[in-house]
């Protein structure tokens, strides 16, 4: 069998793997149809090139050029540099400034997005103090209304005995009653809004990304003590 065959033996059980956590199955990509060209100007000393994020060439994994980097700096794991990105939410390279191409998910649903936000000690103090404001407004408001709408009558009569007309007073209670309603509406929307934006801003900045390479992106396998170029 020539070392040709044989290399392709080989790369056939290579996969890339992008994404992390449970995830990791869904985007694996074979890489069974790709063209390898083993020459002795290919060959590099294996020890040279690793990973810029772990500093390691395992075999396990093939390293890619996804960037315009160059020298030391321009072969990662694509398992590693989608954590990387992940991690630092970012979908470009810090070095060069490549935007790289890439799909972006959000990473929690709704209910567990709040419930972690809530749960999370920088907001949990915040968000108990707006709900212990948002429950007295609303027990004070309450009150008010039921004494508005109760002692109506009760005001009418006692001003009637201060000669004041009833429609007067019937006015007057039912502007205090708009104005409680009001107030409390405007306050109840400024609590939500305070908890909400900062919230959804955090929510949906918090995505996984996995990369899509193009095809001219360099690969780099190794077998032994060789490496084997080619491009996906
Ligand atoms: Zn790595
Ligand atoms: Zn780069």
């Amino acid at each position: 069998m020539s070392d040709e065959i044989k290399s392709f033996q080989s790369i056939d059980k290579l996969k890339v793997v992008s994404g992390i956590g449970p995830e990791k199955t869904s985007s694996h990509k074979t890489l069974s149809k790709i063209s390898v060209h083993k020459s002795p100007k290919h060959v590099q000393s294996v020890a040279s090139i690793v990973c810029r994020i772990c500093h390691t060439n395992t075999v396990n994994e093939a390293l890619i050029s996804p960037c315009n980097c160059k020298g030391s700096l321009a072969y990662v794991h694509l398992s590693c540099l989608e954590r990387w990105l992940n991690q630092s939410s970012r979908s470009y390279c810090e070095l060069c400034m490549f935007r790289y191409s890439s799909v972006q998910t959000k990473r929690y649903g709704l209910c567990r997005g709040i419930r972690l936000w809530m749960g999370h000690p920088r907001n949990r103090g915040h968000v108990r103090s707006d709900a212990i404001i948002a429950v007295l407004l609303t027990l004070v408001t309450s009150g008010l209304l039921t004494c508005s709408f109760l002692g109506m009558e009760y005001f009418v009569s006692e001003g009637g005995k201060l000669g004041i007309q009833r429609k007067w007073i019937r006015t007057s209670v039912s502007m205090f009653i708009l104005a409680v309603v009001m107030g409390y509406v405007v306050t109840i929307y400024l609590i939500i809004r305070d908890q909400v934006i900062p919230w959804h801003r955090w929510w949906i900045s918090t995505v996984d990304i996995r990369l899509v390479l193009p095809s001219s992106v360099n690969c780099k396998f190794f077998k032994g003590n060789d490496s084997v170029s080619s491009q996906m």
